[in-house]
């Protein structure tokens, strides 16, 4: 993916396969010639990212008689956009050790105050979504309902305990919070999480907010939006190969297309930025790595009146969320395969998505069959139908990576959303556009997003996401050997 041509076909996620009529934007100016006058905000990457962020620069009042231009190096949602589990689901109080535990012990690193910003945060951006969903009449299979957080051993239960008194008490202290409504609940009643769950070892949970949507639906909505304006356009089949400053412009070279001239250029490249910034500490800070999801057609025991209720996330188990229509769709973290012992560790770092792990398709196939109660048998036809992987973009510090690139005066990212943009990208971006057009940080966006040198400091110190043991030892290699690279031999293409 990384390099062109893509020497290798990608599988074909539930949601990719469910959008190419004649609504979609497959192919959208794949043949076009590109524009040749200066352009004023030219996105790179047509993800979730760079869908919303031609959006929200095409609202009115924003950058009203600019130009835009998405340049996307295959399709519209053909990244992790496309691929993902669909799942809008707001961080839960359960992240809080995730997000104030040291850098150097994995965490974000953030102080109490900050990470109740970033939950805040997650919770504005599925309010966002719903009201411009709902505000623009888009028919993108969109949900907003509960999502249970399963717990089934005594160790990830008492941390969740620990994690809601801590949650409660610093709600306490900030003073927009203080005397609102908590949105989450959490029990510790086993046959309580049992019943609410359907899961059969379930011994605690949590509820709270949460969405899903087709996430290829959605990204198409808003790049239509944009498109409708007049002042944007996408043109697919367009990667960018080079970014270089010349009498205070970007030009972009197009591989096979020719350069294009930007005052501004906006990398929403996620998992293949690190490969565009090869050599520079933006390179270091993101590390991409795949993941692999499923779309599961259930028995008559869990349709119709019997059908799910809730979104998930589940202890040593996956994310899953239910679609209107057809099934269920769920996805596991690597880490979490691997710690099953159902992926090897050469599987840890692949770097293209066209590879499934056998070990997580037979896991994820039986996945629902062995854990929600009275699943019973599957008839032919009904079971695992998809099976797809994805490359997301992981951070130091878990949060994403928003702003101007430093010492790149015009260059600007939204990227790094460490397997969770879903939650996070509809408002980073519409603040990005603020910061852009206004040159003003808005405090609706946390500041531990904000893209700095001080941050690739301070983030030295983390462990890596994936070690260089399994990076080099990973199946990456295999890829690369096919297009005659190496890791040492791919250069930066920013200058
Ligand atoms: C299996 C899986 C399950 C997931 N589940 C969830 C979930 O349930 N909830 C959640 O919140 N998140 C989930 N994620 C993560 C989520 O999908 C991502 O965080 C989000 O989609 C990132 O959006 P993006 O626009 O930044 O990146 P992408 O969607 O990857 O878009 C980047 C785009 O840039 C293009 N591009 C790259 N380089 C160039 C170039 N040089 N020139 C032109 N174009 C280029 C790519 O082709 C791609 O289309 C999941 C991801 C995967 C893979």
């Amino acid at each position: 993916m990384s390099n062109w041509p893509q020497p290798f076909v990608s599988t074909v996620s539930h949601w990719q396969a469910t959008n190419r009529g004649r609504k979609s934007l497959y192919n959208h100016n794949k043949e076009a010639e590109l524009p040749t006058e200066v352009i004023d905000y030219v996105i790179v990457g047509a993800g979730m990212a760079g869908s919303t962020m031609a959006y929200h620069l095409t609202r009115p009042g924003i950058a009203d008689g600019k130009s835009v231009i998405v340049l996307e190096a295959k399709d519209l949602a053909s990244g992790a956009t496309g691929r993902n589990g669909g799942h809008c689901a707001p961080y839960s109080f359960g992240s809080l050790t995730l997000l104030t535990d040291p850098l150097n012990e994995g965490g974000a690193g953030l102080t109490i105050e900050e990470a109740i910003e970033v939950i805040d945060f997650e919770k504005r951006v599925l309010a966002y979504v719903t009201e411009t969903v709902e505000g623009e009449g888009w028919d993108v299979d969109f949900w907003k309902g509960e999502k249970v957080e399963v717990r089934i051993s005594e160790v990830a239960k008492k941390q969740m305990a620990n994690d809601y008194a801590k949650w409660i008490a610093a709600r306490e202290n900030n003073p927009r919070l203080k005397g609102t409504e908590p949105e989450w609940f959490w029990s510790e009643d086993a046959d309580e999480a049992k019943k609410a769950t359907r899961i059969h070892n379930a011994i605690a949970y949590s509820k709270g907010p949460a969405g899903s949507v087709h996430p290829h639906k959605l990204a198409t909505a808003y790049m239509k939006a944009a498109i409708a304006t007049g002042q944007a356009d996408l043109y697919s089949y367009s990667p960018v190969t080079s970014a270089t400053k010349s009498d205070g412009l970007w030009q972009l070279a197009v591989h096979g297309k020719g350069d294009i001239k930007a005052r501004n250029v906006i990398f929403c490249t996620n998992a293949h930025t690190p490969h565009l910034f090869e050599g520079s500490p933006i390179a270091e800070y993101l590390v991409p790595f795949q993941a692999q999801a499923a779309n599961v057609t259930p028995p008559l025991s869990f349709s119709g009146s019997k059908y799910l209720n809730n979104s998930y996330s589940i202890e040593d188990g996956p994310y899953l969320i239910f679609t209107p229509d057809s099934g269920i769709v769920l996805g596991l973290h690597h880490r979490t395969a691997h710690d099953l012992g159902v992926m090897t560790k050469q599987e840890l770092y692949v770097d293209d998505d066209a590879y499934v792990a056998e070990g997580i398709s037979k896991w994820l196939k039986d996945y629902c069959k062995n854990n929600f109660a009275e699943w019973g048998p599957e008839a032919p036809g009904e079971g695992a139908m998809r099976i797809w992987a994805g490359m997301l973009c992981a951070t130091k510090d878990t949060l994403p990576l928003v702003g101007e690139v430093p010492g790149k005066d015009g260059m600007w990212m939204a990227a790094g959303f460490h397997g969770h943009g879903m939650a996070r990208i509809a408002l980073v971006t519409k603040y990005l556009a603020k910061l852009i057009t206004t040159n003003e940080w808005d405090e609706g966006l946390p500041q531990t997003f904000k893209l700095s040198a001080e941050r690739f400091e301070r983030g030295k110190v983390a462990p890596p996401f994936i070690t260089e043991e399994e990076r080099h030892g990973g199946l990456a290699n295999k890829f690369m050997s096919v297009v005659g690279l190496n890791t040492s031999t791919v250069k930066s293409v920013v200058r």
